[in-house]
């Protein structure tokens, strides 16, 4: 029995392959490279000493799917495939409905043909929109601000018609807060293409002097010190959370949303100090107005995923920062890097 996991190839998906691996699952990997290099499937191979299957399919290729579930026993799917850019989808929305609702239909089309009921779904924080209160819990009300925020809700209302049509379905709902980090061996971490969009990718390309100066998208929040304030995760921990999901989806059924985050919120200002401590690099910054759609403050409440999944996030921000800077550091071309000297044996 093996657990599929679409999108493993990318940044979360990579990460979550080698806690898998670590934990004696036999995993099949299907990504179709979009946003994601296989180099990293390689290194979590390198990193675990294990292997994987994988294959270079699209979720909207139904036969390429479908090929998937006829030559494995599939148990579980932890599902990450996605387009993922805020920006890019309120220019493109068509394609990110496409992607991503269409490519879980499919999946879910193909999962329960094969009889396979038990999934993952990562899901964000972005579902709860403008909120007037924190921390978030799981119980507000969701409501999202952009066609990308859109697709996760929607999948969420899928996957909840999907087990209300058939009680065999079990299904986690990932709400994850801000993802940040890499694997400490500095093998893998987050590659984005061109100029980074998320607050710590772009930093840490200025402190490798890729990018000269990192704007920040306001001072004149109602927040400690003006800036926003958002609930850094360390993408491990985060990682972590999946086996716990799945273990919990595996022994059950129904279907849960889980905040993954840490509880705690940390300032744009905050922030590049630590990571200034942890480079030793100086972060040249220049104030500029609100990102249009930003909020002031997101963070979590994971009391439920602390009770119900006994998962919590373990890594503060001093790792956080210490982990993305080494990724960096070493891999300045992200995957493209040649990495002869860091190879683990
Ligand atoms: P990523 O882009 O690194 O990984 C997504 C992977 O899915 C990529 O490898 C891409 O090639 C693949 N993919 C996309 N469309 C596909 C398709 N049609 N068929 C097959 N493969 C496809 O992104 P990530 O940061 O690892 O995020 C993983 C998931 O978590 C996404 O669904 C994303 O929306 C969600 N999420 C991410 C964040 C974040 O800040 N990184 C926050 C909340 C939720
Ligand atoms: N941010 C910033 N400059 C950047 C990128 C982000 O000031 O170049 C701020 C952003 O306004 C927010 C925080 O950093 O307050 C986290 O932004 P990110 O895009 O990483 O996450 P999200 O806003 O999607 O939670």
């Amino acid at each position: 029995m093996s657990i599929l996991v679409t999108g493993g190839a990318g940044y979360i998906g990579s990460h979550t392959c080698i806690e898998l691996l670590e934990s004696d699952y036999d995993l099949v990997v299907l990504d179709n490279l979009s946003n994601s290099s296989v180099e990293s499937i390689r290194r979590v191979e390198n990193i675990t000493g294990k292997s994987i299957k994988f294959y270079k399919a699209d979720l909207l290729n139904r036969n390429e799917v479908e090929q998937v579930f006829i030559e494995n026993t599939i148990e579980a799917v932890i599902h990450f495939a996605g387009l993922k850019a805020v920006g890019e989808s309120v220019h493109k929305p068509l394609q990110y409905y496409q992607n991503n609702i269409s490519g879980t239909i499919i999946l879910c089309e193909t999962m329960e043909k094969y009889g396979v009921y038990n999934m993952v779904f990562s899901s964000s924080a972005t579902v709860y929109g403008l909120q007037q209160q924190v921390p978030l819990s799981e119980e507000l009300p969701i409501k999202a601000t952009n066609p990308y925020g859109r697709t996760k809700l929607m999948i969420e209302e899928i996957l909840r018609d999907l087990y209300n049509s058939n009680n065999s379905w079990s299904i986690a709902l990932l709400r994850y807060f801000n993802p940040v980090g890499a694997h400490p061996s500095g093998l893998i971490g987050e590659d984005p293409n061109g100029i980074p969009n998320n607050l710590i990718p772009f930093i840490s390309q200025v402190a490798v002097g890729k990018l000269s100066c990192l704007n920040i998208f306001g001072n004149d929040y109602d927040t400690k010190d003006g800036t926003g304030i958002r609930d850094y995760i360390h993408v491990v921990d985060l990682a972590y959370g999946h086996i716990k999901a799945l273990e919990k989806v595996l022994s059950s059924s129904g279907v849960d949303a889980y905040n993954l985050g840490t509880g705690k919120g940390y300032s744009v200002l905050e922030m590049i100090r630590s990571f200034e401590k942890a480079s030793g690099r100086n972060i040249p910054y220049e104030i500029v107005g609100r990102r249009t759609g930003d909020i002031a403050i997101s963070y979590a409440d994971p009391s439920k995923a602390i009770a119900e999944l006994k998962w919590i996030a373990k890594k503060g921000i001093k790792e956080m920062c210490e982990d993305s800077w080494r990724w960096q550091l070493h891999n300045p071309n992200g995957y493209k890097t040649e990495t002869k000297v860091l190879r683990v044996t």
